[in-house]
């Protein structure tokens, strides 16, 4: 009799405004606790709201930049270098998987972006995890890329862990300074709802399309996307996903964060998540 191989866990974290980088707060202590319950993962296979592209590439630089893809923030958050090695011949493996899928060798244009290293480092604050991105190829319908999280599932036998790194409701234009850690009504309906099909039918993640406050919750659809890479895997498991952290941030964000396959305990940590600095979000903050 051989021994099955642990299956890697997977998950979604809400990022949020990039300053939740360099803080500290309810949501980045629960993403430590997560990479502290994970088993050391061969690679982490981030799918980054910000590498929104116009084709499906994975990252195959063996040393990474760390790519500052914002502005008007302050130069604390320039300073921020995430030095994680790469992971090469991870795109092999993609390939594989995802077949007849093409997917793009990227060795010079991206790196680890701030979707990717706001909460990797507190996930993963040694930088010691390789790291690997996939894109999203914005040309795509939404349900391209839900089945493309079903295909990734097995890379998690061969201990990949897959991240997605979005917000489930992010409508900058309407952030409201006033309300730090609560959601319009419009937000909470929506982030219900995909709490609903994220924990018991993941299969179905893709009727949130036609939900009723989707236009508000995801005026454009690169932070959402990651969730149903997530959703993907866990259809493809059979099983619904646990809420690692949930809240609001500025009446438009939902920072609720998805986890599958992994007791993660409560990561203890208080107080609202980052906000963004004065005059932000501009047009092309990229936040
Ligand atoms: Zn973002």
């Amino acid at each position: 009799m051989s021994t099955a191989p642990a299956l890697m866990p997977a998950a979604f974290l809400g990022h949020g405004s990039p300053m939740n980088a360099i803080e500290e707060n309810r949501y980045t202590a629960a993403w430590r606790a997560f990479g502290e319950a994970v088993p050391r993962p061969r690679a982490v296979l981030v799918v980054s709201a910000h590498w929104y592209t116009n084709a499906t590439a994975v990252t195959v630089m063996p040393q990474p930049r760390t790519i500052h893809d914002f502005y008007g923030f302050p130069q604390e958050l320039f300073d921020v270098q995430y030095p994680a090695p790469g992971l090469p011949g991870l795109v092999d493996e993609v390939s594989e998987a995802v077949r007849p899928t093409w997917v793009g060798a990227d060795g010079d244009s991206w790196g680890i972006d701030h979707g990717t290293w706001s909460v990797l480092r507190h996930a993963f604050p040694r930088a010691d995890v390789p790291v690997v991105q996939l894109s999203i190829n914005a040309d795509q319908p939404l349900s391209y890329h839900f089945d493309l999280g079903r295909r990734l599932a097995p890379l998690r036998e061969t201990g990949v862990l897959v991240v997605g790194s979005g917000n489930v409701v992010h409508n900058l234009r309407g952030l409201d300074p006033r309300q730090p850690e609560r959601g319009f009504a419009w937000a909470e309906r929506f982030d219900d709802s995909a709490r609903e099909l994220m924990t018991e039918t993941p299969e179905a993640a893709l009727d949130l399309l036609g939900h009723r406050d989707y236009g508000y919750a995801v005026p454009t659809p690169d932070h959402f996307i990651p969730l149903l890479y997530l959703a993907g895997l866990a259809a493809e498991a059979g099983r619904g996903t646990d809420v690692l952290v949930d809240g609001y941030s500025f009446g438009s964000l939902s920072m609720t964060a998805y986890t599958l396959d992994v007791n993660c305990p409560d990561g203890g940590g208080s107080g609202p998540a980052a906000g963004m600095p004065e005059g932000v979000p501009a047009e092309g903050t990229n936040a």
